[in-house]
């Protein structure tokens, strides 16, 4: 398995996914279809899939295009209002993309039709999950369609049960903005302060801080932590799903100091 990050409009990510044994290749989130056909191009694989995480513009507004420039896609999501949409997927609806095996996890909140891809090669290996707007790097999703109970089973009942091991591809570069909010919550965590060393290190070199690992997130992002007492005493509530909805509405506030 391979995986090309093609950044896209001011701070997106699509992803080029290919089985190295087939050469077959889907897109994630294919917003910009020109980007996408030129890397199909250069990696001389054929592409055969679209996996749309959700309906939002910024991930699923370059699926028309790109059917229209290259015929015969499947493409995947799990809400009506994703465009060109040909194989509308639910919870653990599973296919194939040459030899890679995907699976959906249906993680409703952001929207209410958004999925996660689980995607591993033969045997399970090299496991990896396309989080879209749900779990970002030490961050997550706006519940724009959603309720925290749903969020709360989505990263802790869905995505925290993945092998650690298990890369994280998102949606967006968000990663210094969410670790602040997270140093915030949790300051004496030290997983957060080096992460946002080597962020900003990244970023700084202008190269994405993407992939993580679940593992990883379990370690430094507040919204995976919402069962951690430290986390859970920064909001005064003493349970997961009531610590996620108080998190998320002081995230939705949150102007960190240095930018003031
Ligand atoms: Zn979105």
């Amino acid at each position: 398995m391979r995986v090309r990050l093609l950044p896209a409009l001011q701070d997106n990510y699509m992803y080029l996914l290919v089985d190295e044994e087939s050469n077959e290749a889907a897109i994630v989130d294919p917003v910009e279809p020109e980007k996408v056909v030129e890397a199909v191009k250069q990696e001389g694989v054929k592409l055969t899939s679209v996996l749309t995480t959700h309906h939002h513009w910024d991930h699923s507004g370059g699926n028309e295009k790109l059917v229209s420039l290259q015929q015969g896609l499947n493409v995947y999501g799990g809400d009506d209002r994703i465009p060109a949409l040909t194989n509308k997927v639910s919870h653990d609806d599973k296919f194939k993309v040459g030899s890679l095996n995907i699976q959906c996890l249906f993680t409703p909140c952001h929207t209410s039709g958004h999925i996660c891809f689980y995607v591993t090669g033969q045997d399970g290996q090299d496991p990896a999950v396309f989080t879209g707007d749900t779990l970002f790097i030490a961050g997550c999703g706006k519940f724009f369609e959603g309720q925290p109970d749903q969020m709360y089973n989505a990263l802790i009942n869905v995505l925290s049960n993945l092998p650690d091991e298990t890369k994280v591809y998102c949606g967006h570069e968000y990663t210094v903005s969410n670790l602040r909010f997270a140093e915030h919550v949790e300051p004496s965590n030290f997983d957060i302060k080096e992460k946002m060393s080597w962020a900003q290190v990244q970023r700084s070199k202008d190269t994405p801080t993407i992939p993580s690992t679940i593992g990883e997130e379990k370690k430094y992002n507040p919204f995976m932590r919402v069962r951690v007492k430290s986390v859970q005493d920064h909001v005064g509530q003493s349970e997961g799903i009531a610590t996620m909805g108080a998190l998320r509405t002081e995230k939705d506030g949150f102007k960190p100091k240095s930018a003031i």
